[in-house]
């Protein structure tokens, strides 16, 4: 049995968007030169760059759920250029410059995108604040330092006096600021670029994939209302790749929290004194990420779950204790804001691989996967989607060769329960150790 997506209506971003047009559901038995199934960042880069390819062919994009409701449109928006966390620590050299050069590939390909297609959504070069909140989170900015020294790459060192006057808020201590990142609206970028595929993409929201069956001459995809076959089918549904068989036991499937407040009125601005759009990421990882939308909201994420059924593994009870936790966060930051209330808290189920290692390539005779995006998947998603395309169509390029290089197996995860009890222990273990930061 698959186990479909299980995302909510909770998601502050999609709610903000304007009603999204009535979408086509698939229905009958139908045939397609290729299909995309998972319409989330890499599959959206996908289908475009096949389209690029074969203008002619018969592109099929399907989704369980509408462009936009799953992880791609419930992120925090951080476009990143640098290689993200574990990838900054790898011993080679090369390997971050050529994840350095894939990123900065995909924010060039979304920056072409929103400027053609006139994309509402927020998108910014407000580069990202990396910041301490005390002694802990400075050990980690100190070795952040020495990695973007080792990397080449410009950064700025920022006082806690002149982070406040950015942020509004004294409670962090300094900062690393690097310029490279852009920040976005995500549901309306996701949105946005749906909106505006090639013509020969026909896009299934709504229509979530069942089964999946390999005949002669292709693959089956069993819908709930319909089927469609195709001899080439790529990939683009991160954890839920594992629902189909396939990167079986390799990935792990995490979820992650956010809640924003409504936008703030001229009064509350002043009390606020910060800037608007801008972005800052914990020093320690397990901190919490804090953002001001250029249309005034504030936004808080933390916290990490195992959710090995995906939302439905989240009761309500957790999701009010998390909710519960990330005002006390808000407050301790702005305690002038105490009227300003939270009007959407949600999460997102993204994969992560023990070994932190993307997986891109081949999986079987004309199944193509770009999957486990380590949390970073909006750059990520973007580029190795594009390249995914590029590979089934025969292409050949320096971001080819650079993506199979820094790409590999996601390492075999022990059986549960141990993997749950292991993970579960390892997530409290951070919040514990990282509590002075959160
Ligand atoms: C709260 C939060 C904050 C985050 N912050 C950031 C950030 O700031 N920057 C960043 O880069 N990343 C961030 N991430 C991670 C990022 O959202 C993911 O890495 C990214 O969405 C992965 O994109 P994707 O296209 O590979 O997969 P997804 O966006 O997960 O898309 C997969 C799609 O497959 C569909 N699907 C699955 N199963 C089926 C099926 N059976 N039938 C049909 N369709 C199916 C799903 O509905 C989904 O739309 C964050 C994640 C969360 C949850």
């Amino acid at each position: 049995m698959i186990h479909l997506p299980h995302d909510d209506n909770t998601c502050g971003w999609y709610n903000a968007l304007p009603k999204q047009p009535k979408q086509a559901l698939l229905t009958g038995a139908q045939k397609a030169d290729y299909v995309v199934l998972g319409a989330g960042f890499a599959g959206l880069a996908m289908a475009r760059r096949l389209a690029e390819h074969a203008p002619n062919a018969r592109i099929a994009l399907i989704d369980a759920q509408r462009i936009g409701e799953g992880a791609s449109g419930r992120n925090s928006g951080f476009v990143i250029d640098l290689p993200h966390k574990f990838s900054l620590e790898h011993p080679d050299p090369a390997h971050k410059q050529r994840l350095l050069s894939l990123n900065r590939f995909a924010i060039d390909q979304l920056a072409s995108l929103v400027a053609k297609y006139n994309i509402d959504c927020q998108w910014s070069a407000a580069g990202k604040y990396q910041g301490a909140v005390g002694a802990r989170g400075e050990a980690y900015l100190d070795h952040f330092e020495h990695l973007m020294t080792d990397l080449g790459e410009p950064f700025e060192h920022v006082t806690g006096t002149d982070l406040a006057k950015v942020l509004g808020t004294n409670y962090y201590s300094r900062a690393i600021y690097t310029p490279g990142g852009y920040l976005v609206q995500p549901a309306a970028l996701a949105c946005g670029l749906g909106a505006n595929l090639p013509k020969n993409i026909e896009v299934f929201e709504h229509s979530p994939i069942v089964r999946l069956e390999k005949e002669q001459g292709g693959w089956l995809l069993q819908g709930e209302h319909g089927s469609i076959k195709t001899p080439q089918l790529l990939l683009g549904t991160s954890i839920f790749t594992r629902e189909f068989g396939f990167l079986k036991n390799r990935l792990l499937p995490v979820m992650t929290f956010a809640s924003w407040t409504r936008p703030l009125n001229d009064k509350e601005m002043q009390q606020y004194t910060g800037l608007l759009d801008w972005g800052l990421t914990p020093a320690d990882h397990a901190g919490t990420t804090l953002r001001m939308t250029a249309d005034r909201r504030i936004i808080i994420r933390n916290t990490y779950q195992h959710v090995a059924k995906y939302g439905n593994s989240i009761s309500d009870k957790l999701r009010q204790e998390i909710q519960n936790d990330h005002r006390k966060v808000f407050l301790a930051r702005y305690p002038q804001l105490v009227d300003v209330p939270f009007t959407h808290s949600w999460g997102g189920t993204y994969a992560i691989s023990r070994n932190f290692t993307n997986f891109f390539g081949q999986l079987d005779d004309g199944v193509f996967a770009s999957a486990c995006d380590n949390g970073v998947g909006v750059a990520w998603g973007t580029v190795s989607g594009t390249l995914l395309a590029d590979y089934v169509m025969g292409a050949t390029s320096q971001s080819l060769d650079d993506i199979q290089q820094v790409t590999g197996m996601p390492s075999l995860n022990p059986p549960e329960p141990l993997l749950g009890l292991g993970v579960k222990s390892r997530i409290k273990l951070a919040k514990w150790q990282s509590r002075s930061e959160i």
